[in-house]
């Protein structure tokens, strides 16, 4: 077994643990292999020992190893910040997109999705921790924003996404984890029928499977620590 795929069945069986210790169906959990700043070859490994969905963050470098991989059976998703000028690359070429936080962004992926594709899924990305360099939409502005978007004809509006602040200590992960969860409740209650909470990662998966996550996005236990590209 290589070390990627013997890594990638320790964090599934950290996930089935977590699920089993929160009452949770691990079937209702998603695992997306955060792949940004490693090569093709690593996610061609991980796609080997069975894992579908790859997350990446910089467009360029995405499109060129979704290129090399040209796989149909895997699903990319965009979960780094979108600049507007790079929404019409992502809009051809990914399957999801969790880091849309303005309604501007948001339209310029709907009118530039192809006809060809199905409607991109898209999660609006929340500043659940309010920091001020941070991405995403105001806690305040998420179910004006969700309602918005979930208009838009190129896309398909399936939840939420946040990256809190780090936390030491499981009670702190797990606090805007649950206020996320909360808008996320909200978004329901206004009849959105969202899907996917894409909240948790390498050192905080347990907290976000005890809050609800549907998604959670792991790099580092997978491929290992990045050393920038
Ligand atoms: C890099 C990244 C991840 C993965 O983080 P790890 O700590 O390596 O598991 C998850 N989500 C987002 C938005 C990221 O940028």
């Amino acid at each position: 077994m290589t070390t990627i795929s013997a890594n990638l069945q320790a964090v599934l069986a950290r996930i089935q643990a977590a699920a089993r210790r929160y009452g949770r169906d691990p079937r209702d959990i998603a695992l997306l292999a955060v792949s940004k700043n490693w090569p093709a070859g690593c996610v061609r490994e991980a796609a080997l020992a069975g894992q579908r969905a790859f997350g990446e963050n910089y467009v360029r470098e995405a499109v060129d190893k979704i290129g090399a991989l040209a796989d149909p059976g895997l699903e990319w998703h965009f979960i780094g910040p979108l600049q507007s000028n790079k929404t019409r690359l992502v809009a051809a070429n990914f399957g999801w997109v969790h880091s849309v936080d303005r309604l501007k962004v948001a339209q310029r992926l709907s009118e530039q999705r192809p006809h060809s594709l199905p409607p991109l899924s898209v999660c609006l990305q929340v500043n659940i921790s309010g920091e001020a360099a941070k991405s995403g939409a105001a806690p305040g502005e998420t179910r004006a924003l969700a309602s918005h978007i979930a208009r838009l004809p190129g896309l398909r509006l399936r939840g939420l996404m946040a990256v809190p602040a780090p936390a030491d200590g499981f009670d702190a992960q797990c606090r805007p984890f649950r206020q996320l969860r909360e808008l996320y409740d909200g978004l329901r209650a206004d009849g959105l029928a969202p899907d996917t909470l894409s909240m948790g990662m390498s050192h905080d998966l347990e907290a976000a499977i005890a809050e609800g996550a549907t998604m959670v996005r792991v790099g580092t236990a997978i491929f290992g620590e990045r050393t920038p590209l």
